[in-house]
Protein backbone atom coordinates (compact mmCIF):
# COMPACT_ATOMS: atom_id res chain seq x y z
CA UNK A 1 0.00 0.00 0.00
CA UNK A 2 1.09 3.18 -0.82
CA UNK A 3 1.77 5.99 1.38
CA UNK A 4 0.00 8.39 2.81
CA UNK A 5 -3.25 6.26 1.86
CA UNK A 6 -5.21 7.90 0.02
CA UNK A 7 -9.25 7.52 0.85
CA UNK A 8 -11.85 8.89 -1.92
CA UNK A 9 -15.77 9.54 -0.58
CA UNK A 10 -17.74 9.80 -4.02
CA UNK A 11 -20.91 11.30 -2.65
CA UNK A 12 -21.22 14.54 -0.05
CA UNK A 13 -24.62 13.14 1.45
CA UNK A 14 -25.49 12.01 4.77
CA UNK A 15 -23.22 8.57 4.36
CA UNK A 16 -20.21 10.63 2.84
CA UNK A 17 -20.11 13.51 5.24
CA UNK A 18 -20.07 11.40 8.35
CA UNK A 19 -17.36 8.92 6.82
CA UNK A 20 -15.20 11.50 5.66
CA UNK A 21 -15.44 13.51 8.75
CA UNK A 22 -14.68 10.79 10.85
CA UNK A 23 -11.81 9.42 8.72
CA UNK A 24 -10.26 12.68 8.54
CA UNK A 25 -10.27 13.81 12.64
CA UNK A 26 -9.30 10.19 13.81
CA UNK A 27 -6.32 9.05 11.41
CA UNK A 28 -4.07 9.94 9.21
CA UNK A 29 -5.34 9.14 6.08
CA UNK A 30 -5.61 11.48 3.08
CA UNK A 31 -9.23 11.78 2.64
CA UNK A 32 -10.93 13.66 -0.54
CA UNK A 33 -14.65 13.76 -0.73
CA UNK A 34 -16.03 14.40 -4.46
CA UNK A 35 -19.24 15.88 -4.90
CA UNK A 36 -20.79 17.56 -8.24
CA UNK A 37 -22.98 19.80 -5.99
CA UNK A 38 -21.11 22.89 -4.41
CA UNK A 39 -23.36 22.05 -0.79
CA UNK A 40 -24.50 19.72 1.33
CA UNK A 41 -28.11 18.94 1.14
CA UNK A 42 -30.66 17.90 4.08
CA UNK A 43 -33.24 15.80 1.59
CA UNK A 44 -36.06 15.55 4.38
CA UNK A 45 -36.38 19.04 4.68
CA UNK A 46 -36.92 19.43 0.79
CA UNK A 47 -41.01 18.90 0.70
CA UNK A 48 -40.40 21.63 3.62
CA UNK A 49 -38.49 24.37 1.49
CA UNK A 50 -40.64 23.15 -1.16
CA UNK A 51 -43.75 24.28 0.43
CA UNK A 52 -42.37 27.19 1.42
CA UNK A 53 -42.43 26.16 5.60
CA UNK A 54 -38.30 26.68 4.99
CA UNK A 55 -35.87 28.91 3.08
CA UNK A 56 -32.99 27.22 1.08
CA UNK A 57 -30.76 28.10 3.92
CA UNK A 58 -32.13 25.78 6.14
CA UNK A 59 -31.29 22.67 3.52
CA UNK A 60 -27.82 23.23 3.00
CA UNK A 61 -24.62 24.00 4.23
CA UNK A 62 -21.30 24.43 1.78
CA UNK A 63 -19.25 21.26 1.06
CA UNK A 64 -15.77 23.45 1.28
CA UNK A 65 -17.05 25.23 4.54
CA UNK A 66 -17.43 21.48 6.13
CA UNK A 67 -14.71 20.50 4.23
CA UNK A 68 -12.45 23.24 6.02
CA UNK A 69 -13.72 22.57 9.54
CA UNK A 70 -13.35 18.67 9.21
CA UNK A 71 -9.97 19.12 7.49
CA UNK A 72 -10.42 16.93 4.59
CA UNK A 73 -10.22 17.71 0.59
CA UNK A 74 -13.33 18.85 -1.19
CA UNK A 75 -13.34 18.51 -5.19
CA UNK A 76 -16.64 19.65 -6.84
CA UNK A 77 -16.92 16.72 -9.07
CA UNK A 78 -18.86 13.56 -9.94
CA UNK A 79 -17.01 9.95 -10.00
CA UNK A 80 -17.42 8.91 -13.65
CA UNK A 81 -15.77 5.63 -13.64
CA UNK A 82 -13.95 3.38 -11.33
CA UNK A 83 -11.46 0.75 -12.16
CA UNK A 84 -11.16 -1.63 -9.60
CA UNK A 85 -8.50 -3.28 -10.73
CA UNK A 86 -5.97 -0.54 -10.64
CA UNK A 87 -8.05 0.90 -7.48
CA UNK A 88 -8.76 4.18 -9.76
CA UNK A 89 -11.50 6.68 -10.15
CA UNK A 90 -12.42 9.22 -12.89
CA UNK A 91 -14.10 12.60 -12.69
CA UNK A 92 -16.26 14.36 -14.79
CA UNK A 93 -13.26 16.68 -15.14
CA UNK A 94 -11.34 13.48 -16.85
CA UNK A 95 -8.99 13.47 -13.18
CA UNK A 96 -7.62 10.39 -12.18
CA UNK A 97 -7.81 9.94 -8.68
CA UNK A 98 -6.20 6.85 -7.46
CA UNK A 99 -6.92 5.29 -4.56
CA UNK A 100 -6.80 2.92 -1.68
CA UNK A 101 -10.13 3.03 -0.50
CA UNK A 102 -12.89 3.74 -1.97
CA UNK A 103 -16.19 4.63 -0.32
CA UNK A 104 -19.00 4.80 -2.55
CA UNK A 105 -21.86 7.25 -1.02
CA UNK A 106 -23.55 8.53 -3.98
CA UNK A 107 -27.07 8.16 -3.06
CA UNK A 108 -29.98 7.74 -5.14
CA UNK A 109 -31.94 9.84 -7.99
CA UNK A 110 -35.65 9.51 -9.19
CA UNK A 111 -36.56 6.06 -10.92
CA UNK A 112 -39.27 7.17 -13.76
CA UNK A 113 -39.70 2.86 -14.63
CA UNK A 114 -39.00 3.53 -18.37
CA UNK A 115 -41.79 6.81 -18.57
CA UNK A 116 -39.89 8.62 -20.68
CA UNK A 117 -42.65 11.86 -20.71
CA UNK A 118 -42.79 11.59 -16.81
CA UNK A 119 -38.80 12.34 -16.99
CA UNK A 120 -39.08 15.32 -19.30
CA UNK A 121 -42.25 16.64 -17.88
CA UNK A 122 -42.80 15.85 -14.35
CA UNK A 123 -41.14 17.50 -11.35
CA UNK A 124 -39.11 15.04 -9.14
CA UNK A 125 -37.91 15.36 -5.50
CA UNK A 126 -34.27 14.58 -4.69
CA UNK A 127 -32.27 17.51 -4.63
CA UNK A 128 -32.65 21.12 -3.55
CA UNK A 129 -33.20 22.97 -7.04
CA UNK A 130 -36.19 20.18 -7.38
CA UNK A 131 -37.73 21.21 -3.92
CA UNK A 132 -37.42 25.19 -5.35
CA UNK A 133 -39.06 24.37 -8.85
CA UNK A 134 -41.58 22.75 -7.00
CA UNK A 135 -42.10 26.20 -5.34
CA UNK A 136 -41.99 28.41 -8.38
CA UNK A 137 -44.94 25.95 -9.65
CA UNK A 138 -46.82 26.70 -6.25
CA UNK A 139 -46.26 30.34 -6.63
CA UNK A 140 -46.97 30.56 -10.15
CA UNK A 141 -49.77 28.03 -9.84
CA UNK A 142 -52.45 29.50 -12.32
CA UNK A 143 -52.70 25.37 -12.09
CA UNK A 144 -55.90 23.44 -11.24
CA UNK A 145 -54.61 20.91 -9.97
CA UNK A 146 -51.20 19.43 -8.92
CA UNK A 147 -50.53 15.32 -9.27
CA UNK A 148 -48.29 13.96 -6.41
CA UNK A 149 -47.03 10.58 -8.31
CA UNK A 150 -46.25 8.20 -5.55
CA UNK A 151 -47.96 7.15 -1.75
CA UNK A 152 -44.94 6.85 -0.12
CA UNK A 153 -44.00 9.08 2.94
CA UNK A 154 -42.35 11.71 0.36
CA UNK A 155 -45.79 11.75 -1.26
CA UNK A 156 -47.70 11.94 1.38
CA UNK A 157 -45.46 14.59 2.79
CA UNK A 158 -45.11 16.83 -0.20
CA UNK A 159 -48.85 16.54 -0.74
CA UNK A 160 -49.74 18.55 2.21
CA UNK A 161 -46.95 20.70 2.01
CA UNK A 162 -48.34 21.79 -1.47
CA UNK A 163 -51.74 21.61 -0.07
CA UNK A 164 -50.82 24.28 2.17
CA UNK A 165 -48.97 26.48 0.76
CA UNK A 166 -51.30 27.09 -2.41
CA UNK A 167 -53.81 27.47 0.47
CA UNK A 168 -51.99 30.54 1.97
CA UNK A 169 -51.58 31.63 -2.24
CA UNK A 170 -55.67 31.66 -2.22
CA UNK A 171 -55.66 33.51 1.29
CA UNK A 172 -53.39 35.89 -0.78
CA UNK A 173 -50.83 35.50 2.50
CA UNK A 174 -47.40 35.02 1.10
CA UNK A 175 -46.29 34.41 4.77
CA UNK A 176 -43.35 32.04 5.56
CA UNK A 177 -40.29 30.80 3.54
CA UNK A 178 -40.72 31.80 0.09
CA UNK A 179 -41.79 36.06 0.96
CA UNK A 180 -38.46 36.25 2.75
CA UNK A 181 -36.30 34.55 0.07
CA UNK A 182 -37.70 37.70 -2.17
CA UNK A 183 -40.34 36.41 -4.78
CA UNK A 184 -43.29 38.38 -5.97
CA UNK A 185 -46.69 38.35 -4.70
CA UNK A 186 -48.40 35.07 -5.61
CA UNK A 187 -50.45 34.71 -8.83
CA UNK A 188 -53.55 32.81 -6.63
CA UNK A 189 -54.35 35.38 -4.12
CA UNK A 190 -57.63 35.62 -3.85
CA UNK A 191 -58.65 32.67 -6.24
CA UNK A 192 -59.72 28.93 -5.03
CA UNK A 193 -56.99 26.94 -4.00
CA UNK A 194 -56.20 24.20 -6.44
CA UNK A 195 -57.06 20.17 -6.24
CA UNK A 196 -54.23 17.84 -4.39
CA UNK A 197 -54.29 14.69 -5.94
CA UNK A 198 -52.28 11.91 -5.00
CA UNK A 199 -52.02 8.51 -7.33
CA UNK A 200 -49.80 5.30 -6.04
CA UNK A 201 -49.63 1.90 -8.23
CA UNK A 202 -50.63 -0.32 -5.28
CA UNK A 203 -53.69 -0.63 -3.74
CA UNK A 204 -52.76 0.83 -0.55
CA UNK A 205 -50.59 4.12 0.32
CA UNK A 206 -47.77 3.45 2.71
CA UNK A 207 -47.79 -0.30 1.45
CA UNK A 208 -44.62 -0.74 3.68
CA UNK A 209 -45.59 0.98 7.20
CA UNK A 210 -47.85 -0.50 10.11
CA UNK A 211 -51.74 -0.28 9.09
CA UNK A 212 -52.42 2.60 11.87
CA UNK A 213 -50.30 4.70 10.08
CA UNK A 214 -51.56 3.82 7.18
CA UNK A 215 -55.37 4.94 8.79
CA UNK A 216 -53.74 8.30 10.09
CA UNK A 217 -52.53 9.45 6.91
CA UNK A 218 -55.11 8.61 5.11
CA UNK A 219 -57.78 10.31 7.87
CA UNK A 220 -55.29 13.63 8.02
CA UNK A 221 -55.85 13.77 3.69
CA UNK A 222 -59.06 13.32 3.74
CA UNK A 223 -59.85 16.10 6.50
CA UNK A 224 -57.01 18.47 4.04
CA UNK A 225 -59.10 17.30 0.88
CA UNK A 226 -56.30 15.74 -0.54
CA UNK A 227 -57.65 12.99 -3.04
CA UNK A 228 -56.11 9.76 -3.12
CA UNK A 229 -56.11 7.23 -5.69
CA UNK A 230 -54.77 4.16 -5.66
CA UNK A 231 -54.19 0.99 -8.12
CA UNK A 232 -53.72 3.76 -10.60
CA UNK A 233 -50.64 5.07 -12.20
CA UNK A 234 -49.54 7.76 -14.83
CA UNK A 235 -49.18 6.87 -17.90
CA UNK A 236 -48.20 10.31 -19.73
CA UNK A 237 -46.46 13.89 -18.42
CA UNK A 238 -47.56 16.29 -20.86
CA UNK A 239 -46.85 20.17 -19.55
CA UNK A 240 -49.40 21.35 -17.47
CA UNK A 241 -51.26 17.97 -18.63
CA UNK A 242 -51.27 14.09 -17.41
CA UNK A 243 -52.80 11.09 -18.43
CA UNK A 244 -53.54 8.50 -15.45
CA UNK A 245 -54.55 4.36 -16.22
CA UNK A 246 -57.98 4.85 -15.49
CA UNK A 247 -58.33 6.89 -18.99
CA UNK A 248 -58.68 10.27 -16.54
CA UNK A 249 -56.56 12.95 -18.36
CA UNK A 250 -55.60 16.15 -16.25
CA UNK A 251 -55.80 19.23 -17.44
CA UNK A 252 -53.78 22.77 -15.95
CA UNK A 253 -52.02 20.08 -13.79
CA UNK A 254 -48.43 20.31 -12.62
CA UNK A 255 -46.70 16.50 -12.43
CA UNK A 256 -44.56 16.11 -9.33
CA UNK A 257 -42.79 12.52 -8.81
CA UNK A 258 -42.08 10.48 -5.89
CA UNK A 259 -42.55 7.22 -6.87
CA UNK A 260 -38.93 5.47 -6.64
CA UNK A 261 -35.69 5.68 -6.58
CA UNK A 262 -32.56 4.32 -8.17
CA UNK A 263 -28.90 4.32 -7.58
CA UNK A 264 -26.95 7.14 -9.96
CA UNK A 265 -24.71 4.73 -11.85
CA UNK A 266 -21.06 4.81 -11.57
CA UNK A 267 -19.80 2.71 -14.80
CA UNK A 268 -17.13 0.09 -13.34
CA UNK A 269 -19.19 -0.25 -9.66
CA UNK A 270 -21.41 -3.59 -10.68
CA UNK A 271 -25.02 -2.43 -10.18
CA UNK A 272 -24.88 0.47 -12.50
CA UNK A 273 -28.82 1.13 -11.68
CA UNK A 274 -29.85 -0.27 -8.40
CA UNK A 275 -28.38 -0.17 -4.97
CA UNK A 276 -24.98 -2.33 -4.60
CA UNK A 277 -25.10 -5.46 -2.65
CA UNK A 278 -22.65 -5.29 0.56
CA UNK A 279 -21.38 -7.69 2.68
CA UNK A 280 -22.09 -7.62 6.51
CA UNK A 281 -18.52 -5.49 6.36
CA UNK A 282 -20.27 -2.85 4.07
CA UNK A 283 -17.55 -3.81 1.62
CA UNK A 284 -17.70 -4.88 -2.30
CA UNK A 285 -14.44 -6.00 -2.32
CA UNK A 286 -11.12 -4.68 -3.56
CA UNK A 287 -10.69 -1.38 -1.27
CA UNK A 288 -14.29 -0.55 -1.78
CA UNK A 289 -16.95 0.01 0.33
CA UNK A 290 -20.44 1.58 0.03
CA UNK A 291 -22.88 3.11 1.94
CA UNK A 292 -26.14 5.03 2.54
CA UNK A 293 -28.58 4.74 0.19
CA UNK A 294 -26.27 3.33 -2.67
CA UNK A 295 -25.63 0.21 -0.18
CA UNK A 296 -27.91 -2.57 -0.89
CA UNK A 297 -27.55 -3.82 3.50
CA UNK A 298 -29.79 -6.89 4.08
CA UNK A 299 -30.93 -6.76 7.42
CA UNK A 300 -33.41 -9.87 8.77
CA UNK A 301 -33.84 -10.56 5.52
CA UNK A 302 -35.08 -7.76 4.43
CA UNK A 303 -33.53 -4.48 2.82
CA UNK A 304 -32.69 -1.61 5.26
CA UNK A 305 -34.91 1.54 3.98
CA UNK A 306 -32.89 4.31 2.95
CA UNK A 307 -33.05 6.74 5.77
CA UNK A 308 -30.73 9.58 6.63
CA UNK A 309 -29.89 8.23 10.23
CA UNK A 310 -28.88 4.49 8.82
CA UNK A 311 -26.97 6.53 6.40
CA UNK A 312 -25.18 8.02 8.51
CA UNK A 313 -24.80 4.83 10.96
CA UNK A 314 -23.28 3.48 7.66
CA UNK A 315 -21.15 6.16 6.56
CA UNK A 316 -19.70 6.10 10.26
CA UNK A 317 -19.05 2.21 10.36
CA UNK A 318 -17.49 2.22 6.72
CA UNK A 319 -14.96 4.79 7.90
CA UNK A 320 -14.05 2.92 10.87
CA UNK A 321 -13.71 -0.13 8.74
CA UNK A 322 -11.63 1.63 6.14
CA UNK A 323 -9.45 2.55 9.13
CA UNK A 324 -8.65 -1.23 10.55
CA UNK A 325 -8.55 -2.47 6.79
CA UNK A 326 -5.44 0.36 6.19
CA UNK A 327 -4.02 -0.68 10.11
CA UNK A 328 -4.53 -4.27 8.68
CA UNK A 329 -7.28 -5.06 11.44
CA UNK A 330 -9.87 -7.25 11.46
CA UNK A 331 -13.02 -5.31 9.97
CA UNK A 332 -16.50 -4.90 12.36
CA UNK A 333 -20.00 -6.05 11.07
CA UNK A 334 -22.22 -2.95 10.69
CA UNK A 335 -25.29 -3.62 13.08
CA UNK A 336 -28.38 -1.59 12.19
CA UNK A 337 -29.75 0.32 15.29
CA UNK A 338 -32.86 0.64 13.85
CA UNK A 339 -34.95 3.47 15.90
CA UNK A 340 -38.09 3.91 13.98
CA UNK A 341 -39.71 6.35 11.69
CA UNK A 342 -41.54 9.72 11.20
CA UNK A 343 -43.99 10.28 8.38
CA UNK A 344 -44.19 14.22 9.16
CA UNK A 345 -47.22 16.68 7.15
CA UNK A 346 -47.27 20.00 6.74
CA UNK A 347 -48.88 21.73 9.70
CA UNK A 348 -46.59 20.89 12.56
CA UNK A 349 -47.63 17.07 12.29
CA UNK A 350 -47.31 13.35 11.52
CA UNK A 351 -47.09 9.72 12.93
CA UNK A 352 -44.54 7.43 13.46
CA UNK A 353 -43.11 4.88 16.13
CA UNK A 354 -39.65 5.76 17.83
CA UNK A 355 -38.25 3.03 19.90
CA UNK A 356 -41.09 1.42 19.61
CA UNK A 357 -43.76 4.26 21.05
CA UNK A 358 -46.10 4.99 18.49
CA UNK A 359 -46.25 9.00 18.14
CA UNK A 360 -48.98 11.33 16.37
CA UNK A 361 -49.35 14.88 15.80
CA UNK A 362 -46.95 17.34 17.24
CA UNK A 363 -44.29 14.77 18.95
CA UNK A 364 -44.20 13.30 15.47
CA UNK A 365 -43.22 16.50 14.32
CA UNK A 366 -40.94 17.54 16.99
CA UNK A 367 -38.98 14.43 16.37
CA UNK A 368 -38.98 15.10 12.31
CA UNK A 369 -37.53 18.10 12.86
CA UNK A 370 -34.95 17.69 15.86
CA UNK A 371 -33.48 15.14 13.96
CA UNK A 372 -32.91 17.50 10.98
CA UNK A 373 -31.30 20.22 13.39
CA UNK A 374 -29.15 17.90 15.33
CA UNK A 375 -28.22 16.75 11.68
CA UNK A 376 -27.43 20.00 10.48
CA UNK A 377 -23.88 20.75 9.35
CA UNK A 378 -23.31 24.31 10.62
CA UNK A 379 -24.18 26.38 12.79
CA UNK A 380 -26.09 29.02 10.32
CA UNK A 381 -28.19 25.92 8.79
CA UNK A 382 -29.40 24.59 12.42
CA UNK A 383 -30.13 28.63 13.30
CA UNK A 384 -31.81 28.86 9.84
CA UNK A 385 -33.94 25.69 10.66
CA UNK A 386 -34.87 26.99 14.09
CA UNK A 387 -35.50 30.24 12.94
CA UNK A 388 -38.12 29.79 10.04
CA UNK A 389 -39.82 26.89 12.06
CA UNK A 390 -40.38 29.63 14.50
CA UNK A 391 -41.48 32.45 11.81
CA UNK A 392 -43.65 30.27 9.55
CA UNK A 393 -47.42 29.74 10.25
CA UNK A 394 -47.51 25.90 11.37
C1 LIG B 1 -37.82 14.24 -0.30
C2 LIG B 1 -37.16 13.28 0.64
C3 LIG B 1 -37.55 13.24 1.97
C4 LIG B 1 -36.91 12.37 2.85
N1 LIG B 1 -37.32 12.36 4.15
C5 LIG B 1 -36.67 11.57 5.04
C6 LIG B 1 -37.03 11.60 6.43
O1 LIG B 1 -37.96 12.29 6.83
N2 LIG B 1 -36.33 10.79 7.27
C7 LIG B 1 -35.30 10.00 6.82
O2 LIG B 1 -34.66 9.31 7.63
N3 LIG B 1 -34.95 9.94 5.52
C8 LIG B 1 -35.62 10.70 4.62
N4 LIG B 1 -35.28 10.66 3.30
C9 LIG B 1 -34.23 9.71 2.86
C10 LIG B 1 -32.86 10.27 3.18
O3 LIG B 1 -32.77 11.61 2.80
C11 LIG B 1 -31.80 9.44 2.45
O4 LIG B 1 -31.91 8.12 2.92
C12 LIG B 1 -30.41 9.99 2.72
O5 LIG B 1 -30.28 11.27 2.15
C13 LIG B 1 -29.35 9.06 2.13
O6 LIG B 1 -28.11 9.61 2.36
P1 LIG B 1 -26.92 9.30 1.35
O7 LIG B 1 -25.72 9.98 1.90
O8 LIG B 1 -26.85 7.86 1.06
O9 LIG B 1 -27.35 9.97 -0.04
P2 LIG B 1 -27.70 11.48 -0.39
O10 LIG B 1 -28.09 12.24 0.80
O11 LIG B 1 -28.64 11.38 -1.53
O12 LIG B 1 -26.31 12.07 -0.91
C14 LIG B 1 -25.68 11.57 -2.08
C15 LIG B 1 -24.71 12.61 -2.59
O13 LIG B 1 -23.95 12.02 -3.65
C16 LIG B 1 -23.79 12.98 -4.67
N5 LIG B 1 -23.53 12.27 -5.93
C17 LIG B 1 -24.41 11.76 -6.82
N6 LIG B 1 -23.77 11.17 -7.85
C18 LIG B 1 -22.44 11.33 -7.60
C19 LIG B 1 -21.28 10.94 -8.31
N7 LIG B 1 -21.33 10.28 -9.47
N8 LIG B 1 -20.08 11.29 -7.78
C20 LIG B 1 -20.00 11.97 -6.60
N9 LIG B 1 -21.08 12.34 -5.89
C21 LIG B 1 -22.29 12.03 -6.38
C22 LIG B 1 -25.08 13.76 -4.67
O14 LIG B 1 -24.86 15.06 -5.23
C23 LIG B 1 -25.38 13.84 -3.16
O15 LIG B 1 -24.84 14.99 -2.58
C24 LIG B 1 -35.88 11.51 2.40
C25 LIG B 1 -35.48 11.55 1.05
C26 LIG B 1 -36.10 12.44 0.18
C27 LIG B 1 -35.67 12.48 -1.27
Amino acid sequence: MRSPIDVVVAGGGFAGVAAAARLARRSKLNVTLLDPKAACEMLPLLPDIAGRRLTSAAGQTSHRAIAARHGYRYIQHAALELDRAARRLTTTEHRALPYDFLLLAHGGHAAFYGNESAERHAIPLRTLADALRVRRSVSAAAQRAFLVVGGGYTGIELATHVHRACALCARGAPRGARSREGTTAPATAGSPSPRVIIVEAADEILGMQEPWMRRWALTHLKQLGIEVRTGTTVQTVEPGAATLSDGRRLTETTTLWTAGMRVHPIPGSPAANGRLAVDEHLQLGDGVFVAGDAAAFTHKGALLPPASYIAVQQGRRAAQNIERAAAGRPLLPYRPLLHGFVIPVAGGSGCGRIHGLPLTGRPAAAVHYSAAAARAHSFAQRCAILRDLARSPS
